[in-house]
């Protein structure tokens, strides 16, 4: 049995749907993750490393603004061109700023850990998590946990079982005999507004009350996925989310399932979608979609192992199509096209622009790496589009 099945990043899950840990046993492994949780990966890195960057600066004596984002960015090989280009760079130094403020908690100086290991022994044995920042206030009275989070959907601290877990893990950091660490406590969300735009931080407070509840909480819901010998499984949207237990789960089918399959024909036998019906389909487009999503990792997952799966197999595809975000290439483009005709420059607008001018731009455009995607065997109709081919 692995106790690293349970997690502070997967808590939203493994807490609400206890069932979904030993279901989880029967998928197979995830062997890559997708393009958006790589490039989540690296925005994490780079604003560990910043961070890291900033900290070292302050302790040897360095002004802050010695550490220049851009040329952090410019030759870092984690650093994409949308990134070195973008808002990105800005967000690294407000990220930074923020763990080292030395005017929270009363003007005194803080200790920030960044990208801290913590052990959860105390949920459950060999439970372990990595807290992306812990913010110490100078009198001992305080702990802030920070979170970043890349993507544009909003996250937001209250009732967020990671974050919890993460400040679990702090204090009994702390805990030496007793524990100075009183609260109220900070549970802090740093992300990007608009995607793109300034960081918003967002915190909520907690009392070591609601901590060692939570605390009581979570040994049970562990207690329940690892002992019982059935534990239940609860569909939700928080809980089925990211869960890859999906496509083997009959509750999942059954709960997510419903909206599929509706009966759409009235009495009369005549096939006809109400307002009503397809307002619920579409209210319940995320379920719908997710499921058969989920079902095409669990076929990939089997074809990647050896094994067989009916009816599919896995092709390989060309990768995706980008323009090459050079200084050299913007040049050129301008020279050709001059600057309006750039705006916004994707491989579309480039194939109308070469077409215009008869010409090609093979020099503007680079493709990825192919892909293995999943095809049905012997259907030629071009109505099943895996998700590297849109
Ligand atoms: S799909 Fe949902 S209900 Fe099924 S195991 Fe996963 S989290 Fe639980």
């Amino acid at each position: 049995m692995s106790h690293s099945e349970i997690s502070p990043s997967n808590a939203h899950r493994w807490m609400r749907c206890t069932g979904s840990v030993n279901l989880l046993r029967k998928v197979p492994p995830e062997i890559e993750s997708s393009e958006y949780a790589s490039l989540g990966t690296r925005k994490h890195a780079l604003m560990a490393q910043f961070a890291l960057l900033f900290q070292s600066s302050l302790s040897i004596g360095l002004h802050p603004t010695d550490v220049v984002a851009a040329d952090f960015l410019k030759s870092h090989p984690l650093a994409t061109d949308e990134m070195r280009y973008g808002n990105f760079g800005n967000q690294l130094v407000e990220y930074a700023e923020y763990l080292m403020c030395n005017q929270k908690y009363g003007g005194g100086p803080v200790r920030a850990e960044i990208e801290l290991p913590l052990d959860l022994i105390s949920v459950w044995s060999g439970m372990r998590g990595t807290a992306d920042a812990v913010i110490y206030s100078h009198d001992d009275t305080t702990i802030e946990i920070v979170d970043y989070k890349s993507g544009s959907h909003p996250v937001t601290p209250s009732d967020n079982e990671q974050l919890m877990l993460y400040l679990i893990g702090a204090l009994q950091m702390t805990y030496k005999g007793h524990c100075r660490y009183k609260g109220n406590h900070l549970l802090t969300i740093a992300q990007p507004s608009d995607g793109d735009g300034p960081m918003r931080f967002e915190s909520c407070t907690v009392s070591i009350d609601m901590a060692q509840n939570f605390l009581f909480e979570a040994q049970n819901y562990a207690i329940d996925a690892f002992c019982v010998k059935h534990p239940i499984r609860e569909p939700s949207n928080e809980a089925c989310q990211w869960c890859r237990a999906k496509a083997i789960c009959p509750e999942y089918h059954e709960w997510a399932g419903a909206y599929v399959m509706i009966d759409a024909c009235d009495n009369e036998g005549d096939a006809k979608m109400s307002d009503q019906l397809a307002k619920r389909i579409l209210d319940n487009r995320k379920s719908i979609t997710s499921l058969i999503k989920s079902c095409q990792d669990y076929a990939i997952g089997k074809l990647n192992a050896g094994d067989d799966f009916p009816g599919y197999c896995l092709v390989e595809k060309p990768g995706r199509r980008s323009v090459i975000k050079s200084d050299a290439v913007k040049e050129e483009l301008l020279g050709l096209f001059g600057l309006d005709a750039l705006q916004p420059a994707g491989v579309g607008t480039l194939n109308r622009l070469a077409c215009d001018i008869d010409g090609v731009l093979d020099f503007a455009i680079t493709r990825g790496e192919p892909k293995m995607t999943l095809e049905p065997i012997g259907d030629f109709s071009g109505d099943f589009k895996t998700e590297g081919e849109k």
